[in-house]
């Protein structure tokens, strides 16, 4: 099933309105190569003991379509996951797990939880580094700590480092990481995973960037002239900021990577919204399921 342009909310729930519209969305996404038996590999199989569930003739290894994917053992409706997933993908402002909540009548930890899930299958496949004009930078976020309101002294510093195509004057794909200090170490991660050796790029002139030098032939270091060099990539930050206070109020330092992810996988999307959910939700098929055990509830 091809969906060519976003989705309108009510064009959504006509094509995911009800459990048996989603369970043979992901059916017929998951066994689109055709039908393997995840225990034996055997490719053919019989009618399971639901609906939508496929029985291997040699083993008798019955699966649904949920099994071995994000959307194994939810705690709320199919058609609730796949709503939720289309709120993340689609919405302008994110989607924060209260909203979240209440929208779709589960508790909030619930939603957290499947919000996690959602993020694990945004992240990045480093399979396509920037190219070109990159411009790199690093920010720093405070988050408050829980029980606290607003800014206080025990706010903590979160520091990233980002890295912004430029395209003819616009902004193309973004990446972003959590970065410990300002070393060379720290900020070259980003290069390694994220931007091709071949690109132009181009720093402030803190020396932590300089041993990367040597690596990226095309490397231009350049006075800030407050942010007057950085234009573009400091609105990007600013919108980044702006996003990461509406989804959530307090963050735990291992999971704003996560929310990095979440954002990077829609802002470089934002030319092909139309095929955003579609993209998600393979990526939800294809991922392994996350057990609710291992990932510890911490906030919104
Ligand atoms: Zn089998």
């Amino acid at each position: 099933m091809k969906i060519l342009k976003e989705l309108s909310r009510k064009e959504f729930r006509e094509k995911f309105g009800t459990a048996d519209q989603c369970l043979n969305y992901l059916a017929d996404s998951k066994w689109q190569l055709g039908y393997v038996c995840f225990k034996c590999k055997n490719e053919f199989y019989c009618k399971g003991k639901k609906k939508f569930n496929r029985r291997c003739t040699r083993c008798g290894y019955d699966e649904s379509p949920t099994a071995n994917t994000l959307f194994h053992k939810l705690k709320f409706g199919i058609e609730n996951a796949f709503e939720m997933a289309y709120d993340i993908a689609t919405s302008k402002k994110g989607a924060n797990s209260i909203w979240l909540a209440e929208r779709h009548g589960v508790k909030q930890m619930t939603a957290w939880l499947f919000r996690r899930k959602v993020q694990e299958a945004m992240k990045s496949s480093e399979k396509h580094p920037l190219e070109n004009e990159v411009h790199v930078d690093e920010f720093e976020i405070g988050t408050p700590q829980k029980g606290e309101q607003g800014r206080s002294k025990s706010e903590k510093k979160i520091r990233i480092v980002i890295a912004l195509e430029h395209r003819n004057g616009k902004p193309g794909r973004g990446y972003a990481k959590v970065i410990e200090d300002y070393s060379s170490k720290s900020l070259g991660v980003i290069f390694n995973t994220h931007i091709k050796s071949d690109a132009k790029i181009t720093t402030d002139g803190w020396s932590g960037y300089k041993p990367l030098i040597k690596k990226y032939p095309e490397f231009e270091q350049k006075l800030s002239d407050k942010g007057q060099n950085f234009k573009m990539l400091h609105i990007q930050i600013r919108n980044f900021k702006n996003w990461l206070r509406g989804v959530h109020s307090y963050c735990n330092k291992e999971y704003i990577n996560q929310y990095i992810q979440e954002y990077f996988f829609r802002f470089n999307r934002l030319n092909f919204r139309g095929s955003i959910l579609e993209k998600l939700l393979a990526r939800m098929i294809a991922t392994k399921p996350t057990t609710y055990k291992s990932i510890k509830y911490n906030a919104t």
